[in-house]
């Protein structure tokens, strides 16, 4: 090996990887002449609307829900039209209202957060520990009479801290809801997550595992939240389902389009190969890069089931923000994908301290809203979860794309052993 083998890209050194990522869109990059057919069948069959078109029969959205719960492990599966909708829903779905409080992590997608707003409801936000997802015990310490639900979000893929989690809230008998957005298909000792906590959400965004480009799911094994959420979801459920009308509150039109659920059925084929895809995929880079990490002091997530995560990402926590910053602009010159995932001047919203709109109780109205209905006073600050803006400062992730050949897989290795080497 000479000298200029291991010269870094970003000073003049030729890349690790010999070409940038693909685009990580996991379901979104197999979209193809199946998913076309089931569109053009919908389209043929004139039955865009789950509940009518000119023939009877079940819908394409029936048969997504039933073979969604059949892969989740529960009795029903509602879906929607957004991820954001699914967590809107499952929280009408345990009567979290105005004066409830819901526990969320201090890093999650602000979907969570915003839900709960929208029921009239106030987020509290808790810590994150080093799984990056939340934190046990500061869900203990942030817990108050008023808490009606808690909300673990299974971050990048990787499973929370379930068993503690649920027993803090049952304990109390207060509501979990799982935001499985980033994680379908992921689990927790051997529980398929969505089928632990009272509900869980699923997003079929353009982002996540599988898609339609939109869409959602929630996931139940509770009849009386599943009928909640019914009502909250289609304004006419009531009417529809010839419920009993004293039973009847209206909600709003969250419905999911059949041309949505047709997609998703045919994307639901290709879950596991991606699954299995990205696993081994991220098994393959830790291997390839434990020695280095040792050597360096660097420290993976700590993922509390790793048999279970869906391996989406894989996450590094360096010792340092400042020494962060540089390995990942040095890996990006290698063309390794990497990114921080916080930094304080870069907007993102999935770190609660660029929630600027919640932490300074921002509302759609002057003299209502969310912070006036609590039921006592709650107060937000920029640093208020120093020890998740700290772990998230230090952090950098990588996106474990299915589409990773083994070369790409090479480079990333190669890329990351250089890089720490050189650097930590
Ligand atoms: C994407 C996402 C959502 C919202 O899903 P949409 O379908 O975009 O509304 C909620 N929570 C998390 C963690 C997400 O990543």
């Amino acid at each position: 090996m000479n000298s200029d083998d291991n010269k870094l890209a970003i000073e003049g050194g030729a890349p690790s990887k010999t070409r940038p990522d693909p685009p990580m869109f996991p379901g979104g990059m197999m979209l193809g002449e199946e998913e076309e057919q089931a569109v053009l069948g919908v389209v043929r069959a004139k039955r865009l609307f789950r509940y009518k078109g000119p023939q009877p029969g079940p819908s394409k959205t029936d048969e997504l829900e039933k073979a969604f719960a059949a892969m989740v492990g529960v009795e029903r599966a509602l879906a929607v039209s957004s991820g954001t909708a699914a967590l809107q829903c499952a929280l009408m779905g345990v009567a979290v209202g105005p004066g409830a409080e819901v526990i969320v992590p201090a890093y999650t997608w602000i979907s969570s957060a915003a839900a709960v707003v929208a029921c009239g409801a106030v987020p509290v936000i808790a810590e994150i520990d080093e799984s990056l997802t939340l934190d046990p015990r500061d869900v203990e310490r942030k817990i108050s009479v008023h808490t009606r639900a808690i909300m673990p979000v299974h971050m990048r893929g990787v499973p929370c801290r379930m068993d503690d989690i649920m027993a803090i809230a049952r304990q109390r008998g207060i509501a979990v809801i799982e935001d499985v957005a980033q994680a379908n298909g992921a689990s927790y000792r051997e529980r398929r997550l969505g089928s632990i906590g009272d509900a869980g959400c699923f997003s079929l965004q353009f982002n996540k595992i599988l898609t339609a480009g939109e869409g959602g799911m929630v996931t139940t094994n509770d009849a009386a939240i599943w009928k909640r959420a019914i009502l909250y979801h289609d304004v006419n459920a009531g009417g529809r389902h010839k419920m009993p009308e004293e039973e009847v509150v209206f909600g709003v039109n969250l419905r999911m389009p059949e041309l949505l659920a047709a997609v998703a059925l045919v994307q639901m084929k290709r879950h596991e190969a991606l699954l299995s895809a990205m696993r081994q995929r991220k098994k393959a880079i830790i291997a390839a890069i434990s020695d280095v990490c040792r050597r360096t002091g660097v420290r993976l997530q700590d993922v509390p089931d790793p048999e279970g995560d869906a391996s989406v990402a894989l996450i590094l926590l360096l010792h340092s923000a400042p020494q962060a910053q540089e390995v990942t602009e040095a890996l990006q010159a290698e063309n390794i994908g990497a990114r921080l995932l916080y930094h304080p001047d870069v907007r993102d919203y999935h770190v609660y301290a660029h929630w600027g709109a919640i932490l300074e109780q921002r509302t759609w109205t002057v003299d209502g809203g969310p912070w006036r209905w609590a039921k006592r006073p709650i107060a937000y600050s920029l640093d208020m979860c120093q020890r998740s803006l700290d772990l998230l400062g230090r952090a950098f992730i990588i996106h474990v794309n299915p589409l990773y050949s083994d070369e790409d897989i090479e480079g990333i290795a190669k890329g990351i052993n250089r890089v720490f080497a050189a650097l930590i």
